[in-house]
């Protein structure tokens, strides 16, 4: 079949991309199928991928059972709206997912994309306040160098120096900001690890309504992995001054850091607890905000007595089915088994990256493998120098970083390890 790629010179005229300019001289390239660890490219190249979509596709690409489980209910009723009507995929999603994790959480909003569910994670804990008569607890306290997403209340509690969101900050609600904590994953807080936190929850607990965090990872905004002991800290904390905890897991969650959900390395419970990315195995835009029975009973006996939230596109029956598949897949496979040789072949793997002047730090963590270098990288450069290398990677910042498909074998991992090494060392970045 014969391609001339028009499509693909429409596109670098007129179609947006995540975080793009129109007209940009960057390199992009046509991606015509992809499967297992493999992308295809238009010219034949396979490239094997380091990145799985950004966290998603962790059981690889064109996965035979997530493909089945959208085909079935595509037969049956690929969609139809939510309000006043339910529908089994929903329901037994939710049910799942209430099991999986953690006990306090037992109710499940479903949302389309990260960011929503996040807005909705702030508007729960806003209308929880409401209904508690403490209407004036509506700001949220997070920790710097996070990222939530690209909405305006999840861009709020974004890193507030980072240049991605610096330009909205005018129109941005305010909220409170501390430093990201500083003892590293693994390691004790030394001292007490959580001072400033508690100092602005002391001050400020009457307005807070809740913390917001992304347990043990900050994934966009930097990718550190910080210590369970802060994580602990600070639910102590929340409950100490009366303010919810939302954790996002939308990248953490499903086994990305070695645990199925990362608040288990600390051992706590969210208040609110938001899922995304690998919900559907890479297939489908899906999200959920999950809360326990005190905040969703509060807000439904409150006035109005309604969560004022909903979207056209709530628990889309195709994405809450590849979901349910892809949930049977991770959890029927050795998935601990597999994360822990990834974070080895990582660990291996990128070690020869300390030893280049250009690297400033080495971190691994379940199948998150980073190269923190000492500059940016210029992606004109190095986004070639990978593909030239057979691989998908796309770095951003100072970061190089690799997240693979759990189903990587040893030597695909190699692949990438290797191209990571090399590219860093003699790519003109
Ligand atoms: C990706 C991400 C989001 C946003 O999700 P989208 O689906 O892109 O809206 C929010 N929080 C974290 C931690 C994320 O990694």
């Amino acid at each position: 079949m014969s391609d001339n790629l028009d499509w693909f010179e429409f596109d670098k005229r007129h179609i947006w991309h995540p975080y793009s300019a129109i007209g940009a001289d960057l390199p992009s390239y046509p991606v015509v199928s992809a499967d297992g660890v493999r992308l295809r490219l238009a010219d034949g190249r396979e490239l094997i991928d380091g990145m799985s979509s950004w966290w998603c596709a962790i059981h690889g690409y064109n996965h035979p059972q997530l493909k089945r489980a959208i085909g079935e209910q595509l037969e049956s009723m690929p969609h139809v709206m939510f309000g006043g009507l339910a529908h089994k995929p929903a329901a037994e999603l939710g049910k799942r997912l209430i099991e999986i994790t953690p006990g306090p959480l037992q109710t499940v909003f479903f949302a389309d994309s990260g960011s929503v569910s996040v807005e909705v994670a702030m508007k729960m804990a806003i209308q929880y306040w409401h209904d508690k008569d403490q209407p004036e607890k509506q700001r949220f306290l997070t920790i710097r160098r996070g990222y939530h997403g690209d909405t305006f209340g999840a861009m709020s509690v974004c890193d507030p120096d980072a240049g991605m969101h610096a330009l909205f900050s005018e129109i941005l609600p305010k909220q409170l900001f501390v430093d990201a904590p500083s003892c590293y994953f693994g390691h004790p807080c030394k001292g007490d690890g959580a001072k400033a936190l508690r100092k602005k929850l002391k001050k400020n607990h009457a307005q807070i309504a809740a913390v917001i965090l992304e347990p043990i990872v900050q994934g966009a905004g930097g990718m550190r992995f910080y210590s369970a002991e802060y994580l602990k800290e600070v639910r102590s904390l929340c409950d100490q001054y009366g303010v919810l905890l939302i954790l996002d897991e939308i990248a953490t969650g499903f086994g990305r850091t070695g645990k199925l959900f990362a608040c288990e390395h600390a051992g706590i419970t969210p208040d609110i607890m938001c899922i995304g990315k690998s919900l559907t195995g890479g297939t489908m835009s899906l999200a959920a905000t999950l809360t326990t029975e005190e905040v969703s009973n509060t807000i439904s006996q409150g006035d109005p007595g309604l969560f004022m939230h909903g979207p056209t596109f709530m628990a889309n029956p195709l994405a809450c089915s590849a979901a349910l598949a892809s949930l049977e897949l991770l959890l029927d496979s050795p998935w601990q088994e597999r994360i822990k040789a990834i974070e080895l072949g990582l660990q291996n793997g990128l070690a020869p990256c300390r030893e280049l002047p250009q690297v400033d730090e080495v971190r691994v963590l379940g199948a998150i493998g980073v190269v923190e270098l000492k500059r940016p990288v210029d992606m004109k450069q190095i986004q070639p120098c990978f593909v030239d290398a057979g691989v998908w990677v796309r770095p951003f910042g100072k970061l190089v970083y690799l997240m693979p498909p759990y189903i990587i074998d040893g030597d695909d991992l190699n692949t990438l390890t290797s191209a990571v090494v090399e590219v860093v060392e003699r790519c003109p970045i």
